[in-house]
């Protein structure tokens, strides 16, 4: 770890390169208030004064931050942010920094007694959408719930109340961005703050595979298990990742069966219900179902704009009423993506002042095009599904019951289910009004007919290429 003064070498270094980079009312907007308080060979550790000021960083000059970094040290650096004014520059953030570790890592280290305050800064993932913030703000206090996420929330309470003695395991399934990761880990805190001395562990399925290899590689599987299986509490995210992955999900088997034997509780979470997720052994599908399946769905409007404003509270940003219902309306396909919207619009107003909803209209135009294009998704499917079959499209709402109908319309409804992030409900709205169970049931009735009729089944991959061309 370098010393404070070649520190301030390098960040005068890099200084220089972001500045013919970017514009001078840019660099100094976001930049000019950055301190660099530690570097490694592969991360870089910045403090910036307030968490607007992180975001737009993240979502807009990651890039150029690389690339000044990259000239300098040779290097490819992943960046960690910490919102602290006070602090910036002092160097005593240096030393908080040493001692970072990832979220997963933070969350188990109950013994610790780590408070949420003092938990290690967030790692960023260089993906199209940024983490909002850090993990250790997602608890129960700052989850606004609403008619899409009432009985998930509501089955996560109970579970943090009581670990391993109501739902276990519990599992949420639902699109990306709906909130399934913040509520593992606002059971995580919940349970941390009753009980400081569990041993809360939360780690995706992906992590998990990675690390069941490298124990497998390094012959420290004896290790690796005895971390799961001493779990009071274990928390694994986003397990439709263990799809086809034998191995990972044979270990992952006997460290469920170890858990639960021990009624310690485990919470999943998945894109699908366990049921569809392809190449997962019956057996751990049946395991996943022996508890609590709940699913959030996408938030109403009226959920979103108090998802807005709750946000906007917590960003210490002013954004006016009329703002929040306008991103509100646009956008409803992920809460992450609303905060991003309500991001990029807390930071314009920062940088020029008051905006109208022309210009948020104009700011926001290719989240709300894309926005669009998601919501049309399922009438482009119903539509290639009539024209294939040659039906009438106002067949795909209808109640008709002649297999000429029915079998198009159930394979319209698997197709929505494959092809869009739509939930059961919502492709059954769009269907006429059906209810969840029946576009269950098309979904399942669709595979088996495919299953059993290869000629069906390249129709529908036709079809389905179709859909994905755009019509
Ligand atoms: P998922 O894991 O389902 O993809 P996340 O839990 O990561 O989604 O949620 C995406 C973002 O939206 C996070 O920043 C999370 O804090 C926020 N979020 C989701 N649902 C809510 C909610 N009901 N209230 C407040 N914030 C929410
Ligand atoms: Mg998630």
């Amino acid at each position: 770890m370098p010393a404070n003064d070649q520190l301030e070498t390098l960040w005068n270094h890099v200084s220089n390169h972001l500045c013919a980079s970017i514009s001078p009312d840019a660099y100094s907007r976001w930049f000019s208030g950055m301190k660099l308080c530690a570097a490694s060979d592969d991360a870089i550790w910045l403090a910036v004064p307030d968490s607007i000021h992180q975001l737009w960083i993240e979502m807009n000059y990651l890039p150029a931050l690389q690339a000044a970094f990259g000239a300098i040290t040779g290097a490819h650096h992943r960046f960690r942010f910490e919102v602290n004014e006070a602090a910036a520059g002092t160097g005593e953030l240096a030393g908080a920094f040493e001692s970072a570790a990832p979220i997963a890592e933070a969350v188990e280290e109950t013994e610790a007694g780590l408070a949420p305050a003092e938990a290690p800064a967030m790692e960023i993932a260089f993906d199209a959408e940024p983490p909002v913030e850090g993990r250790d703000a997602c608890t129960f206090d700052n989850f606004v719930v609403g008619a899409s996420n009432e009985y998930a929330h509501a089955a996560a309470r109970a579970v943090a109340e009581r670990p391993g003695r109501s739902y276990n395991p519990l599992f949420f399934f639902g699109g990306s961005g709906l909130g399934k990761t913040h509520l593992m880990h606002a059971i995580g805190a919940e349970v941390r703050a009753k009980k400081p001395r569990a041993r809360v562990v939360y780690i995706t399925s992906e992590e998990f595979t990675n690390q069941f290899i490298a124990a497998l590689q390094t012959h420290s599987i004896a290790k690796f298990r005895k971390r799961f299986r001493q779990a009071d509490v274990l928390l694994i995210d986003d397990v439709h990742f263990l799809a086809g992955k034998e191995r990972s999900q044979e270990e992952f088997f006997h460290t469920f069966n170890a858990l639960l034997d021990g009624n310690k509780q485990i919470v999943l979470s998945s894109d699908r219900p366990p049921a569809e997720i392809k190449d997962l052994e019956n057996r751990l599908v049946t395991r996943f179902e022996w508890g609590h399946t709940t699913e959030i769905t996408r938030p109403d409007e009226e959920t979103r704009v108090a998802i807005l404003q709750r946000k906007a509270e917590s960003l210490e940003v002013d954004v006016p009423r009329y703002l929040l219902e306008f991103i509100a309306a646009g956008i409803s396909s992920s809460v992450r993506r609303l905060q991003g919207a309500l991001i990029r619009v807390a930071s314009w107003i920062s940088l020029h002042g008051p905006m109208s909803t022309d210009q948020a209209e104009e700011l926001l135009r290719d989240m709300l095009q894309q926005e669009a294009r998601n919501g049309l998704s399922i009438d482009l499917i119903q539509r290639c599904v009539a024209a294939n079959f040659d039906i009438r499209l106002a067949d795909m709402v209808s109640r008709k019951r002649p297999a000429s109908i029915a079998v198009p319309r159930q394979l319209a409804m698997y197709l929505a289910r494959e092809l869009t992030t739509e939930s059961y409900q919502e492709i059954g709205g769009a269907f006429g009004g059906r209810d969840h169970g029946t576009v269950m049931h098309a979904c399942r009735a669709s595979e088996e007919r495919m299953k059993e009729d290869a000629a069906l089944r390249r129709r529908v991959a036709a079809i389905r290429s179709q859909i994905e061309r755009g019509g």
